[in-house]
């Protein structure tokens, strides 16, 4: 196979001698038999002569069958061969690019680095490589579909080439993925960060695609070959080139998205305690690691215990109880955080069917949850399949969902409202949601971040903010939740700013479903004929050590 391929080979069929000889040979001996006959042939038409040689006129007319097949047979080879050309240079083209994108694919961007790397150690020019991701591209997939999605590629595409200088390769490793490798001059470094930032700054723009616009960013990572920035003996192969790029882009990632970061040495341990907790989270899920913890909320004017928020908690076997704070945004990020919240949706449902009808149950939704079509009958479907009253159900959205896609937001507040469950707006003050935007989406409640509530007792500015919010929430119709309430002073404050609902360390802590149903038992408003007992309720890993540790207390 690999000799049929062989350009030599080609080249000779390209000038077969054998064709072409048999072709000349048959022009020459045509020639030489012509030359016999045709004045024969002349003569005895004119009437002398004895006529031709009746011989040399078949091997003349031999000549001639030949001359045509020789030219024939060369005519054909040739146009052979350069389909064959043709084909080898479109199966090379295959190959070696990515048929969307044209860019180079994973298997030329390794070759053209390891080149450009080992050239680099003869000429002292050191290699550049930008890792480049596209943020968020699964949802662009999820929402408007994969064609759309390929549409999205290629324009990110068109803008990266734009801006590249000519000498720079550009390879789409995979999905989302693209990466530049080129040779520079140690001179040039800070212009390649430039060059790095306006890469990111190009994609960054809306685009416009089977009629729906989209936005989409890009993180990026740079790195170089030179391991210490003028000392020529200090190159790395590139492997670890394309590592270190991939490690800086991860980097930014993990920074908040739509950036560029320089590769450093410590960014190395970040991204393997990184990829540690990410493949934690996905085994946390399977084994449910996760669970709910609930606090409580309270009527600040009556003190009278009226609902809980569930916050999520992960009892990580080698880390302990794990903050949301760390593992949400990784949850989102990687893709689990909707089978993540159903999870524990589950669970908190069939917890709070055992707490008095009257106490409702709050429940946290990440804005990718906000960004899923499906997102309201997959709730209803957990309602229905717990059979828990969607009245007694409030979902909590964040400011920032609200900026991502007005429509769908609006349509997705209607939805819910529609099957009974109420919506509030959670850490209201630290985004920039809008009047119009407050006044177009039918919240049910504001709750007023912990930030302007704890320090209540202490900074003059907050009370006013806090009694602007609560005109607001007057004006617009909607009642207020303070959370982070800590002590008694800022509750009296509260008290004479208006009517709220609030929660905070001052009632407690968040408590496992154990110790709430414990709390509501004193308070009489545990349902004794609908416990989570008879309901089957499995008892989690963190049940089972609650009560361990209980039985420890009290023998
Ligand atoms: P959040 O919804 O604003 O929840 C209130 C957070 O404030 C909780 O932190 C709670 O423990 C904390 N907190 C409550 N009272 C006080 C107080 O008096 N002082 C102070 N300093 N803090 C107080 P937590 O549990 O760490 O949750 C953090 C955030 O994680 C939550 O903020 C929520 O946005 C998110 N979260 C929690 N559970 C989930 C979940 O199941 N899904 C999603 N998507 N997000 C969740
Ligand atoms: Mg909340
Ligand atoms: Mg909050």
């Amino acid at each position: 196979m690999a000799e049929e391929n062989d350009p030599k080979r080609l080249g000779k069929a390209e000038r077969d001698i054998v064709a072409l000889g048999i072709a000349t040979a048959a022009i020459i001996l045509f020639v030489a038999t012509g030359g016999a006959v045709l004045p024969d042939v002349w003569r005895s038409l004119w009437g002398q002569g004895d006529g031709p040689n009746l011989f040399l006129v078949n091997a003349m007319l031999l000549n001639i069958a030949l001359v045509i097949f020789g030219w024939r047979r060369y005519n054909e080879l040739t146009a052979e061969v350069s389909d064959r050309r043709i084909a080898e240079a479109t199966a090379q083209k295959l190959a070696e690019t990515d048929p969307l994108t044209e860019c180079l694919n994973r298997r030329s961007l390794t070759q053209v680095t390891q080149d450009l790397c080992a050239l680099s150690q003869n000429t002292g020019r050191p290699v550049a490589m930008i890792g480049i991701d596209v943020d968020n591209f699964k949802q662009i997939n999820d929402m408007h579909g994969h064609a759309t999605g390929d549409m999205a590629l290629i324009e990110i595409t068109k803008r990266l080439r734009k801006l590249l200088p000519d000498h720079a390769s550009l390879a789409r490793p995979g999905g989302d993925e693209f990466a530049v490798v080129m040779a520079y001059d140690q001179r040039e470094e800070n212009a390649l960060e430039e060059l790095t930032m306006r890469l990111c700054q190009g994609v960054n723009q809306r685009m416009n695609l089977n009629a729906v616009s989209i936005d989409t960013s890009i993180s990026a990572g740079f790195a170089t070959n030179c391991e210490i920035p003028g000392l020529y003996d200090a190159w790395i192969d590139a492997e670890a080139l394309i590592h270190r790029a991939d490690i800086a882009m991860y980097h930014s990632k993990k920074k908040g998205k739509n950036r560029f970061s320089v590769f450093e040495p410590s960014m190395g341990a970040e991204l393997r305690i990184r990829n540690e907790l990410e493949y934690g989270v996905r085994r946390g899920i399977e084994q449910q690691e996760f669970v709910p913890y609930y606090e409580q909320q309270v009527d600040i004017d009556s003190d009278e215990l009226v609902g809980f928020e569930m916050l999520a908690r992960w009892l990580s076997p080698e880390m302990g109880i794990v903050s949301p704070e760390i593992f949400i945004p990784i949850a989102e990020e990687i893709g689990v955080i909707s089978s993540l919240s159903e999870q524990l949706m589950a669970q908190a449902f069939q917890d709070a069917r055992s707490w008095d009808p009257s106490i409702t149950l709050s429940v946290n939704i990440s804005p990718v949850q906000m960004r899923d079509p499906w997102f309201s009958q997959k709730l209803l479907k957990l309602l229905v399949e717990h059979q828990f009253p969607p009245h007694r159900l409030e979902i909590e959205i964040t400011e920032s969902c609200v900026h991502d896609n007005l429509g769908m937001v609006r349509s997705m507040i209607a939805s819910l409202r529609n099957q009974g469950v109420k919506v509030s707006l959670d850490d209201f003050g630290t985004g920039y949601a809008s009047l119009s935007q407050l006044r177009t989406l039918e919240f049910d409640r504001l709750k007023i971040d912990r930030s302007f509530v704890s320090e209540l007792s202490n900074v003059e500015s907050d009370s006013k903010i806090i009694d602007a919010i609560v005109s607001l929430g007057n004006g617009l119709d909607m009642p207020i939740t303070a959370e982070g309430i800590e002590d008694e002073r800022v509750l009296d404050i509260l008290r004479e700013l208006g009517h709220f609902k609030g929660q905070g360390f001052h009632y407690g802590r968040p408590e496992t479903s154990a110790e709430v149903s414990k709390r509501l038992e004193k308070l009489g408003k545990l349902c004794t004929d609908d416990n989570s007992a008879k309901l089957g309720r499995r008892k989690t890993v963190h049940d089972l050590k609650f009560d361990g540790e209980e039985k420890r207390a009290k023998g």
